[in-house]
């Protein structure tokens, strides 16, 4: 994610993307914490932690977004996950992550 122009899996050049409702649960599959804005206009928003999510529908979709529990918070391996959006704009959010330990998904 986003859709890009060749299929990681096959190398199509023509993959016949669809869109799919999905759940919005995932595990986490890696992380990072990100202390360095190579852009200024982010240089508000450091640290702040990015994950790698495996989202519970078969199909192996992952996809990457910032850790809403803020930069102290300890993910872990398979940690349970739920979608949550980031508000960038008037018009645009983007989806993000929130831990969801404890909680079913
Ligand atoms: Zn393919």
């Amino acid at each position: 994610m986003p859709p890009d122009q060749v299929c990681h899996r096959c190398g199509s050049t023509d993959p016949n993307y669809t869109f799919e409702p999905v759940s919005g649960h995932g595990v986490i599959r890696s992380w990072t914490t990100v202390r360095q804005a190579f852009l200024p206009g982010f240089a508000d928003d450091v640290p702040f932690v990015l994950v790698d999510v495996e989202l519970a529908e078969p199909g192996e979709v992952r996809l990457i977004g910032r850790l809403l529990d803020g930069p102290e918070a300890s993910p872990r391996l398979g940690a349970p996950v739920r979608v949550d959006w980031e508000r960038v704009d008037d018009d645009v959010a983007v989806p993000a992550f929130v831990l969801a330990e404890g909680v079913a998904a």
